[in-house]
């Protein structure tokens, strides 16, 4: 197939449709740092079912291994025992099916958001020239990034610098999307403002989303599902239903049942933080 064919009229309805989601499962994942008799276990016995189409929020204490967990679910680590598999597939390392976006800029530099953008297809091969840059620069008008495209990272605000790294994770046409605390260190208006963008996104597309965060409204806002970690070594200890509708908007989070939800995390959570607080004394 001509590749400079498929993006002619890439209407969103095609852009859509190329985006299919997976299923992904943990099971019985185990992780431990260091040497055997210096080890630290960081992640213990861990299952969990990131169902197809859905967002699921991962909630843990700082420190607790939530970037480990995603660094196994990317493939960039291997667990010491059990498996993490994508439509019943075992991960064996990273792939392009599977795109992070990281809470630090992974932006470069020296490139235009433009060039940011068709970076990775480009030295991959997948993808090249005009048709290329037309997806990129169709998925960039579609993250609010239209007039910003031949400006350099360090010219966008960061809320401007995450949508960018969200339209460089989407050029891929991942199944699944995997994000390690993406909005941490923007302002307060910034991120809300992120998160109601970044819903859009996701009730457009309805791809497979493994989202971590630390906060308990960001989780509740987004997710369909909240798995709720220990503290180390990390086990999940509850896997909330979040039942609120979709579209959603902020005044969901005033909600009688927003608030039960969240009165259930924080208890879990605080007791796990309380924990962790007595052992680092
Ligand atoms: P979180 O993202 O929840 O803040 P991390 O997954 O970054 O937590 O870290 C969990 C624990 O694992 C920490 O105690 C950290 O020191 C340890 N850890 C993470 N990555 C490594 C590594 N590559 N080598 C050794 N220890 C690590
Ligand atoms: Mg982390």
């Amino acid at each position: 197939m001509n590749p400079n064919k498929t993006a002619t009229k890439t209407s969103e309805s095609k852009n859509a449709k190329k985006l299919e989601s997976a299923r992904v499962e943990m099971k019985g994942v185990s992780k431990s740092y260091g040497e055997d008799w210096d080890a630290e276990e960081v992640i213990k016995n861990i299952s969990v079912d990131f169902p197809a189409g859905e967002l699921t929020v991962i909630v843990g204490p700082s420190g607790c291994g939530k970037s480990t967990l995603v660094n196994l679910l990317a493939g960039f680590e291997k667990p010491d025992t059990g498996q993490v598999t994508i439509d019943g597939e075992i991960v064996t390392g990273p792939a392009k099916d599977r795109m992070v976006v990281f809470q630090e800029t992974a932006l470069i530099p020296w490139q235009t958001t433009l060039e940011n953008v068709t970076f990775g297809p480009k030295m991959r091969g997948d993808k090249q020239g005009a048709s290329l840059n037309k997806e990129a620069e169709e998925l960039l008008i579609k993250v609010g990034l239209g007039e910003f495209m031949h400006k350099y990272p360090i010219q966008l605000s960061g809320g401007m610098q995450r949508r960018a790294e969200l339209a460089r994770a989407l050029i891929n046409e991942p199944t699944v999307m995997i994000m390690d605390e993406p909005f941490r260190g923007l302002d307060a208006m910034s991120r809300s403002l992120m998160q109601e963008f970044f819903l859009q996104l996701f009730e457009e597309n309805q791809k497979t989303n493994i989202f971590v965060t630390s906060e308990i409204d960001e989780a509740i806002f987004l997710a369909d599902n909240l798995v709720i970690l220990s503290n180390k070594p990390t086990t999940v200890q509850t896997v909330i239903k979040i039942d609120l509708p979709r579209p959603r908007n902020y005044k969901m989070l005033t909600s009688a049942k927003a608030f039960k939800y969240r009165k259930q995390a924080m208890e879990l959570l605080h007791g796990e933080a309380m924990k962790s607080f007595a052992v680092s004394k």
